[in-house]
């Protein structure tokens, strides 16, 4: 059996270590930026119930939070309309790729909040009366969440916006079934501009924490979102949240988490900690491959996997 160790003297530099000499996984070629991120980049960080951030080498590299956004997004939706996001969006996995051009079929919704089609979605459900407005909010909803001012890269912002075709069909499929109220044009750039928000992985790992915590940041102790809206994000990224690896990723490491095409993933163990990981090269399903090593070894060493009884070896 696996010894469980105290996460307060857990040590991340073995794991960064540990996991550094693999080399599988392609880097997202999408836009520029992302395509000349370092494959090498790799590094883990960990925000605990008092607040306390450890993390390993490279934690505090910044890169664009791409899809791991997302569960953030659905959080400020839900907190504008008073739940009633809850019925804008489903919330039941795809099995399908992340930018799939598919709607519900009967409703014209998009299936749920971590894949494109919801978060451009939720992204056009936040307060503001235009694009620049509900940028602004999406702004000062993330600071809270991460517990400081955060930049947006300008150039992701504009190339996602202007590359992002896949995106401007879905906004306006959604569009068409009446399912998204503003124009195509400015659901994709306000969705850009969010997906291009730079953090770090000790910055994602306090707004992964802070969601695991009910919505109290842990190092401000501000109140993001009620706690009925921190359970309801958690749950759906627990199904959702890494696309169609959403099953596997459930199995393996047993965190409720969002990955992301910048190669972060954030999770949240509800009531114990949030962490982040962030390393380039993807897997198949667009997950980070040295990210899903280390999210695995966390969940099965700190002993936090949902469903595990004690500590379980992982099947060979
Ligand atoms: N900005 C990316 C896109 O919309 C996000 C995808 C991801 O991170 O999985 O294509």
């Amino acid at each position: 059996m696996t010894e469980i160790s105290d996460p307060r003297h857990y040590d991340l530099e073995a794991l960064r270590a540990r996991v550094r000499t693999e080399r599988g996984g392609e880097v997202d070629d999408s836009i520029p930026q992302l395509a000349n991120a370092d494959p090498d980049l790799c590094g883990v960080a960990l925000c605990l119930p008092d607040g306390t951030v450890r993390a390993s080498a490279d934690s505090r590299v910044a890169f664009s939070v791409q899809s791991a956004v997302k569960p953030f997004l659905f959080a400020l939706a839900l907190l504008d309309t008073d739940g009633e996001a809850l019925e804008r969006v489903g919330i039941e996995p795809t099995g399908e790729s992340f930018d799939a051009i598919k709607l519900e079929s009967g409703t014209g919704r998009p299936p749920n909040p971590m894949v494109n089609a919801g978060a451009l979605l939720t992204a056009s459900l936040v307060d503001g009366s235009d694009a620049e407005a509900r940028s602004h909010r999406i702004a000062r909803g993330l600071a809270a969440f991460a517990g400081r001012e955060l930049e947006v890269d300008e150039d992701v912002a504009h190339n996602e916006h202007l590359l992002g075709d896949r995106n401007h069909a879905l906004a306006h499929l959604m569009r068409a079934e009446g399912t998204l109220t503003p124009s195509a044009d400015d659901a994709v750039a306000v969705y850009a501009r969010a997906c291009a928000t730079l953090v770090d992985a000790e910055t994602l790992a306090v707004m992964g924490a802070t969601l695991a915590l009910g919505g109290v940041n842990p190092r401000t102790g501000e109140r993001t979102v009620p706690a009925r809206v921190a359970r309801d994000v958690v749950s759906v990224m627990a199904t959702c949240g890494v696309y169609d690896g959403s099953g596997r990723w459930m199995r393996a490491v047993g965190i409720p988490a969002k990955s992301s095409v910048s190669g972060a993933i954030v999770l949240a163990v509800p009531g114990r900690l949030g962490a982040a990981v962030i390393s380039p090269p993807l897997d198949a399903q667009g997950t980070s491959v040295r990210g899903h090593l280390m999210s695995e070894a966390l969940s099965e060493e700190l002993g936090v996997h949902s469903f595990a009884v004690g500590s379980v070896r992982p099947t060979p």
